[in-house]
């Protein structure tokens, strides 16, 4: 066991894995480095392998029979020990994520990491109160039994990872899965603290593990074993695809919650306050929220109007330091991200699509780009199709209900929509017509734990959220019981 530490932000991290409750360093390592000033090292981090793949992988399975006996009642305590754990320092693992993913802290102290705490005790609560479907047919009484599924393998992507690691993890613990969850390599270290809180919460060793390292190589190993029972994956479609083969190759049932290129729709008859100061929190962190409405299509009517109002919202944005209050758009998080950004912008504007405000990196060497916003020549075009995931929106019109919502759905995602009309029917007829896992009416970003929650299309595959989830991390059973059989 070795337990190396490196402060960051004042915090002391452990930058190696988290097996069996103990901490293990691999012999190589990567940098890890902060978007907020791309010269500042933050630590040097374990890089796994398919040896660290094995080692959590035989904790996991080796902790899963007695996990999953225990019952829902005594998880729950766990999982609300490690919540009130979470409560308790979400200043420290807020600013260790703001400096290594650089979302705004003030969202991160307010909101995001509390919002793990939520997932935890929602999901302690949702699987205590499982109400099991009892119906009487063919002379039988049948029950539907959830069973703990097994070792879980949860993989996330850079952008929240805090909370996306307990959002995927707290059902799959609650089922009574053992979990082994590898964050991103751009963004490793808000998890590593949430390791801390498992141990200090005195989870079983083996229940909740944690591995270090890059896709392609610890990711691989992780989702090719053969004793991994659920695949939790959060991230692009492109890697959606590779776990997914894999998952279908080893017959392992697999979420995946990927990208999204949201339609943003104003109809002329909507409170355009409202919607502009909505369309304008897209650019916040920087835009790289899976979530966001990048394609504002407007009716054309109100065309020039809400061009003039979300121009002027737009430039009330501050780019800055994301530690700072005042700030609202974070940089991008790294050098190669900040390239495939510009790469979108500048084929763009090389094809002939019209920007209409800001196009440029601001600053030499630091990471943000100014929020932007592009008319197509043509839906067709590559930056209306595909996620750039960055400060970058596409400005597009429509004459009536059937094009917004053609326009809206001309993409292959479908992750979410936003509309914002104040026509209630015709929000009804959007909301039906729309092809996304959540369409928000004259609002965005409102969620509720027990909704379910995923994409359509290349948005994704599978549902997580409330008993959707669950089920997912669970083997249903049918309990069938012939009417007379006597109590022994
Ligand atoms: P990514 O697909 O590059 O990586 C995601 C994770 O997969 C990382 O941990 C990475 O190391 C791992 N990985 C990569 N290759 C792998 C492999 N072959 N085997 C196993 N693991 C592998 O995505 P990203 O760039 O980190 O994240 C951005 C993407 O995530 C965007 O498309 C965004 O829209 C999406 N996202 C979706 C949601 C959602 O809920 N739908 C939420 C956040 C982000």
């Amino acid at each position: 066991m070795s337990e190396e530490r490196t402060p960051v932000g004042g915090v002391a991290v452990a930058t190696g894995h988290f097996i069996n409750n103990e901490r293990i360093s691999s012999p190589t390592t990567f940098e890890d480095r902060s978007p907020l000033d791309w010269s500042l090292k933050l630590a040097d981090v374990s890089r796994g392998t398919s040896h660290e793949a094995d080692l959590a992988l035989a904790a996991a399975t080796e902790a899963f029979p007695d996990w999953a006996k225990i019952g829902v009642h005594e998880r729950g305590k766990y999982l609300r020990r490690l919540a009130d754990l979470i409560d308790d320092n979400v200043e420290r693992i807020a600013t260790v994520e703001c400096l290594d993913m650089a979302m705004l802290e003030e969202s991160l102290r307010l909101r995001v990491i509390a919002r793990g705490a939520r997932n935890f005790r929602a999901y302690a609560d949702l699987a205590e109160h499982y109400e099991p479907r009892r119906w009487a047919s063919n002379g039988t009484h049948n029950t539907v039994l959830r069973m703990p599924a097994g070792p879980t393998v949860v993989i996330t992507p850079w952008n929240a990872p805090f909370m996306l690691s307990t959002w995927k993890s707290a059902p799959a613990l609650a089922a009574g899965n053992t979990v082994v969850l590898k964050p991103a390599e751009w963004s490793p270290l808000s998890c590593s603290l949430l390791m801390d809180l498992v141990l200090e919460a005195e989870f079983p060793p083996g229940v909740f593990n944690l591995v270090q390292g890059f896709g392609e190589e610890v990711g691989a190993a992780l989702v090719a074993d053969s004793r991994v029972r659920r695949i939790s994956f959060t991230g692009s479609p492109e890697t959606g695809r590779r776990i997914g083969s894999i998952a279908a190759r080893n017959l392992v049932p697999f979420t995946g919650e990927l990208g999204g290129k949201g339609p943003f729709v104003v109809y002329a008859d909507a409170d355009l306050d409202l919607a502009v100061e909505k369309a304008a929190l897209m650019y916040d962190d920087g835009g790289q929220v899976c979530l966001a409405g990048t394609r504002l299509i407007v009716e054309e009517s109100i065309r020039e109007k809400f061009l003039d109002r979300f121009a002027t919202a737009s430039e009330l944005h501050v780019l800055g330091d994301s530690r700072d209050a005042t700030t609202t758009v974070s940089p991008l998080i790294h050098p190669a991200h900040l390239a495939r950004v510009e790469g979108f912008v500048d084929r763009s504007i090389a094809s002939g699509d019209t920007l209409i405000f800001g196009g440029e990196r601001t600053t030499p060497d630091g990471l943000w780009y100014e929020p932007t916003l592009i008319e197509p020549k043509s839906n067709d075009a590559e930056i209306v199709q595909n996620e750039v995931f960055g400060p970058v929106l596409t400005f597009q019109t429509f004459a009536d209900e059937a094009e917004a919502i053609a326009l809206a759905n001309s993409t292959a995602y479908g992750l979410s929509a936003m509309v914002f009309t104040t026509d209630e029917k015709k929000a009804d007829r959007f909301g039906l017509g729309v092809r996304a896992g959540t369409v928000w009416v004259n609002c965005y970003l409102v969620r509720d734990l027990t909704a379910p929650f995923g994409g359509i299309g290349i948005s994704g595959i599978g549902r997580e959220g409330g008993d959707y989830a669950l089920d997912f991390y669970s083997d249903l059973k049918t309990y069938q019981l012939k009417e007379e059989t006597t109590h022994g």
